[in-house]
């Protein structure tokens, strides 16, 4: 067989016709209850339970292990446990692998929900967190305590974008033995290889890219030999699994990833060049962009890039921000992201979400998500929310 390249992965992956039944698309196979003709038969899909045999719906059904294969000739590892969202992806991912009296290392870019378990739920689990700034580095060492069992990062991180040493930080994680998490995301599972750069349990919220279409909330863990077993039995344990008809439309967004991912790319670059020369703007945070801390990690670790980034403006007060956002024509405001359509928002006090990476920013953030349109229309509809925002400024 020849070498397959990712855009041909994209196509192939996880259609083996013992799922597809020869089909182009695995069909939506629900289920709850699975019947056996035989207690021999019943026996051995009991055996079989977490190795992809018909056994429960809880279990996935043809449908579910077809989205699992390809996500893990996607990503890497060797299996994939399924979640109803990305939230849920994190949280038992993290319950997987701490105990009472465990401490674990959470970057201080993480995603906020990710943040509010860490302060909500595990706090009184009597598990500790301590945040880390995402650009520690080598630093993390000093961090470690003989009670850490987790080191959990997201790359580029949430809002602010800064990209992670993970290469640096695996290694000096395993000198302690630390299961290493990363929120993979924004990379998509084909812009960043989590496995080769010493991850042990890669997290998606397929919500995102993966489905695409900004309708269906999904999610992923792909882990490697080390932490698949206990990854899988206690995301099963906490109950966790998905509708087939969700993880159909995932395996169909995936299919189109690449092209997608690409455009987005494409459009995102035009319009943060054009940000970046704005007189409004004072800096972009965008992982392809010099002015983004970790840039060079983006640059020796990533494949590509995407719709989302962040740009600090000078200066804005809600007033101002209020009129440039809602006289918007191909922007929306909304909080997810990864779907055809171009999104934005804005934040005033990062500083609320940042325990010890706290900013000085010049003035309010805008965080874009460019979609498929036009990149010119979206530059445009830009250059009229800046005219609607100054003239309140220059009042
Ligand atoms: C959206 C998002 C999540 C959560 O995904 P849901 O499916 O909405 O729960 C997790 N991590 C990152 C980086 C996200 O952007």
């Amino acid at each position: 067989m020849g070498k397959k390249s990712l855009e041909t992965k994209i196509v192939t992956a996880g259609r083996s016709a013992k799922w597809t039944q020869s089909l182009v698309n695995p069909p939506v196979s629900r289920a709850s209850t699975i019947v056996f003709e035989s207690v021999k038969e019943m026996k051995q899909a009991t055996a079989n339970r977490k190795n992809k045999a018909l056994f429960y719906g809880r279990r996935g059904t043809n449908t579910h292990f077809a989205f699992q294969d390809a996500m893990v000739e996607l990503e890497g590892g060797v299996g994939c446990a399924v979640y109803p969202c990305g939230t849920a992806a994190i949280t038992s991912a993290i319950l997987s692998f701490v105990k009472a009296g465990d401490h674990i290392l959470m970057v201080d870019g993480v995603y906020e929900p990710t943040r509010d378990f860490c302060d909500k739920i595990l706090d009184k689990m009597g598990v500790e967190t301590t945040y880390y700034d995402p650009m520690i580095g080598e630093g993390i060492r000093d961090l470690i305590k003989p009670n850490t069992t987790v080191l959990f990062l997201e790359s580029p991180c949430s809002i602010t974008m800064e990209v992670q040493d993970v290469p640096t930080l695996s290694r000096i994680a395993h000198e302690h033995d630390l299961v290493v998490m990363l929120d993979n995301t924004w990379a998509s599972p084909i812009n960043f290889q989590p496995f080769e750069h010493g991850v042990d349990i890669s997290i998606q919220a397929a919500t995102k890219y993966i489905v695409g279409h900004s309708d269906v909330m999904l999610g992923t863990a792909v882990a490697n030999e080390r932490c698949w077993e206990q990854l899988q039995e206690n995301s099963y344990l906490l109950g966790q699994c998905t509708s087939a008809d969700d993880i159909y439309l995932a395996m169909r967004g995936l299919r189109t990833l690449g092209v997608r991912l690409k455009q987005h790319e494409q459009n995102s670059l035009k319009v943060a060049q054009w940000l970046a020369e704005r007189e409004e703007v004072d800096h972009v945070r965008h992982p392809a962009f010099e002015s983004c801390e970790g840039h060079e990690f983006y640059k020796r670790d990533f494949k590509g890039c995407n719709g989302l980034f962040s740009v600090v403006l000078n200066r804005g007060n809600t007033e101002a921000l209020t009129a440039l956002l809602d006289g918007m024509e191909h922007f929306s405001m909304g909080y997810s992201w990864g779907g055809f359509e171009s999104l934005i928002l804005a934040n005033e006090n990062i500083n609320s979400l940042r325990t010890v990476a706290k900013k000085d920013f010049a003035g309010p953030l805008l965080r874009l998500h460019i979609g498929l349109e036009s990149a010119d229309d979206l530059i445009a509809d830009l250059e009229r929310g800046f005219e609607r925002l100054n003239a309140v400024l220059n009042k």
